[in-house]
């Protein structure tokens, strides 16, 4: 049997190497990250980035689960590719303490009892002393399997990984899939490929590939890069991952510095407060051409100048990105029909816990029923 994965992101990568170092015989099918954006016809990705945020600590148990399952695996799939994409620099969740976000991520970390301080007043004041934290704040602090992850780093250490165990890797976008009676005829830019199976995890372009669409909503987002100077960056070096859990669900976040291809270095804050919805493809590719939104990279310059009083920025730029989500707030990991399933809808929070979504979406590609708590959806009551 040839089981496919379309899309060779976070959670496809991840698929295709549970696939293939179990034995099977597998196809991964997706195009590499387009080296020039704003003249790029073709699909994008919600991977192309030096920083992601990891932690254990979720409001939600599903999301927190997936991701601890993941981190547990992320030593290993260093050492296995030897491509590192971890830095445990820790993870600060933090809110108001009175605030429904706060109360269910005590609620997870009692329950799950996920190792971590917990911080206020005084004592948060000098643990960071370059972030301000208001009255009322708790922060819990994860300072072990917790940080950032490097999201492209993963996604090559993933595709090694499958390759060494057999997997086929093509580079092509694919355009439609065919279900017939003996199996499923794959239309790419490049040709066709038959399979028996078709696993499609291919992110905000899902249901460009799919002929019946998933209620699934693309979101465009923006993040501003500010640049910091060397000593500037060693000031920080203590710095964690942070995410602030607002009363009104907003969850803006900021990654400690992390050093980019350019040569420079920067703090990454992301957390749109208005959400604009990208209608279908071309809307998402526009989006993607677009270079982001300046208004919204200086709405988030404001607020990271206002955590972060001291900060010496020498240069800011903003980047586009978009979040999938569904109705139920986690992925869905579904089998549409015998020959198809998917892995879609990260809900802007599926990279740190790829590895373990993706294990999922290979169970589904194998025929398996997923266990009870992986359909447990994550809505504010
Ligand atoms: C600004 C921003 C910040 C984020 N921060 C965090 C964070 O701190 N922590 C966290 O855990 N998550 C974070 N996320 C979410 C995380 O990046 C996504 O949930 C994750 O990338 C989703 O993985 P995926 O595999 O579904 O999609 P992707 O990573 O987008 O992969 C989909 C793949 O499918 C391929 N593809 C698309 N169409 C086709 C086609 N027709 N044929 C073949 N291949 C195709 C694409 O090329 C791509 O490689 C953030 C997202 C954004 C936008």
């Amino acid at each position: 049997m040839v089981i496919a994965v379309v899309g060779a992101g976070m959670i496809g990568a991840a698929a295709a190497r549970h696939l293939a170092q179990a034995g099977h015989q597998v196809v991964l099918v997706g195009p590499p990250e387009p080296q020039d954006k704003i003249r790029h016809n073709g699909v994008f990705a919600s991977h192309y980035d030096e920083g992601r945020i990891t932690r254990a600590l979720d409001p939600w148990p599903f999301w927190s689960r997936v991701s601890r399952a993941s981190i547990a695996r992320y030593r290993q799939i260093e050492a296995d590719s030897r491509v590192l994409f971890f830095h445990e620099v820790g993870t600060v969740l933090a809110g108001d303490k009175t605030s429904p976000y706060i109360t269910r991520l005590c609620d997870v970390q009692k329950q799950d009892d996920i190792p971590c301080e917990s911080l206020q007043d005084a004592a948060l004041a000098s643990r960071f002393p370059f972030f301000r934290f208001g009255d009322g704040t708790l922060a819990l602090h994860e300072t072990q399997g917790a940080g950032y992850i490097n999201p492209r780093a993963l996604v090559r250490a993933q595709i090694s990984l499958a390759r060494k165990a057999g997997a086929r890797f093509l580079p092509d976008t694919v355009l439609g899939l065919d279900e017939t009676a003996d199996g499923v005829s794959i239309r790419t830019d490049q040709g066709t490929v038959l399979v028996n199976q078709v696993l499609v995890a291919a992110g905000g372009f899902a249901n460009s590939v799919l002929a019946t669409p998933l209620p699934l909503t693309v979101f465009a987002r923006t993040v501003v890069l500010m640049e910091i100077d060397t000593a500037e960056a060693a000031r920080l070096s203590a710095m964690p991952s942070l995410i602030w859990l607002e009363p009104d669900g907003n969850d803006p976040y900021l990654l400690p510095p992390i050093r980019y291809p350019d040569g420079r270095t920067y703090l990454k804050m992301g957390g749109d407060v208005v959400d604009v919805v990208l209608p279908d493809t071309a809307a998402t590719k526009d989006w993607f051409r677009s270079g982001g939104n300046p208004a919204v990279g200086q709405m988030l310059e404001a607020q990271v100048r206002a955590r972060m009083p001291d900060l010496r920025i020498i240069s800011r730029h903003v980047q586009p990105c978009v979040t999938t989500f569904t109705p139920q707030n986690i992925p869905a990991l579904e089998r549409l029909s015998p020959r198809l399933s998917v892995a879609v809808g990260g809900c802007g929070r599926a990279a740190k816990c790829s590895d373990e979504l993706g294990r999922l979406g290979a169970e589904l590609a194998l025929g398996r029923t997923l266990p009870a708590w992986a359909l447990d959806a994550a809505l504010p009551n």
